[in-house]
């Protein structure tokens, strides 16, 4: 199983391999640019061979790219959705010019106009950009593939149910350039149990009938702070949530998906302490006993512990200072969803 983390890029794009190196991840997940904002700074040569040579020089495999969280190619609103189109279209030229096997976007909101407006929107933009990008690079290997992440089902959000999902792939000029992200606390929160055996094999039949397993490409390994069906998008750290061990457990044993990345997008300090927690704790999952599980849990239960009491120092800092104090910038910024 490859375990990993979303890693920074901050001081450059490279830099996300040692960081992953250090955290003990054998795959990652990077932006390419700033998540935030819609204007990028081009990716220069040097760039490129930077993080080439990086990715070449360690073990970590593959690496997956987010894109943007302004970009909504579900809009009804045409320049909003013109604008989307043309910052994902970049966001793959990005992502082929680095090598990148994988880009990860939350398929977009239909703002009132209804889910099958908002799923053909999607469409629409999906196949045109693909229509003007080549399918593999020049030196023969595939371009990057485009994984549609399941979501929480947040406002209009599209896609948190399977058989929207099914809708979008039905609509594309070339579903085989297309992939699933399957984010665990996503799928939890729009309505899917999965911690039981019974109900992980129902939710799982039930993708597979819809959309097909083999599209299943990466998972996003999140627990949920809140419970099934709420639809809200928080996560936890593993086996400190809703979802829990027992869910956890099923997951990274399942013979199916032995080779698809699953990264954490769990929060974290500036050193990455936690994500050596949760890596440590998925890990000790691999072929253990489902009744054995009690010793995972006490490791689970101290993860992000030295965090929040980093957290409740710099609290309590800043009002004896009074000042405007570092407060957690630095671990807002890491956040990802
Ligand atoms: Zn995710
Ligand atoms: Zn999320």
């Amino acid at each position: 199983m490859p375990f990993g983390a979303h890693m920074s890029i901050a001081g450059g794009l490279h830099n996300a391999f040692a960081r992953g190196q250090q955290s003990g991840c054998d795959t990652i997940q990077v932006f390419t640019r700033n998540a935030s904002q819609w204007a990028a700074k081009p990716l220069l040569d040097t760039d490129v061979s930077a993080f080439c040579t990086a990715m070449g020089g360690c073990s970590i495999k593959p690496v997956l790219a987010h894109d943007s969280y302004l970009i909504n190619m579900g809009t009804p609103a045409d320049e909003l959705w013109a604008k989307s189109r043309n910052a994902f279209k970049d966001e793959l030229e990005r992502t082929d010019a680095l090598g990148i096997p994988y880009l990860v976007t939350h398929a977009g909101a239909h703002m009132g106009a209804g889910v099958d407006a908002g799923i053909r929107r999607i469409a629409q933009a999906v196949n045109e950009i693909q229509r003007e990008r080549p399918a593999s690079l020049a030196d023969g290997s595939p371009a990057t593939m485009i994984l549609f992440e399941t979501t929480a089902g947040q406002g209009s959000g599209l896609c948190y149910r399977f058989d929207e999902m099914a809708r979008l792939f039905e609509l594309l000029d070339e579903p085989q350039r297309v992939g699933i992200c399957f984010d665990t606390c996503h799928v939890f929160a729009a309505g899917y149990d999965l911690r039981t055996p019974e109900t992980y094999d129902a939710t799982m039949t039930e993708f597979d009938r819809l959309i097909g397993l083999d599209k299943l490409r990466a998972f996003h390994m999140n627990d949920s702070l809140k419970d099934v069906g709420c639809r809200i998008d928080r996560h936890a750290h593993i086996g400190q949530g809703y979802l829990g061990l027992s869910f956890f457990h099923l997951l990274v044993n399942d013979p199916r998906f032995v080779d698809r990345p699953m990264i954490l997008e769990t929060n974290k300090g500036e050193e990455m302490v936690e994500d050596k927690e949760n890596l440590a704790v998925l890990r000790a999952l691999l072929g253990r006993k489902a009744d054995d599980l009690a010793e995972v849990q006490a490791l689970a239960d101290q993860t992000g512990v030295a965090l929040a009491a980093e957290q409740a120092e710099n609290k309590a800092k800043k009002k004896a200072k009074s000042t405007k104090a570092m407060a957690n910038e630095s671990v807002e910024e890491q956040q990802v969803t």
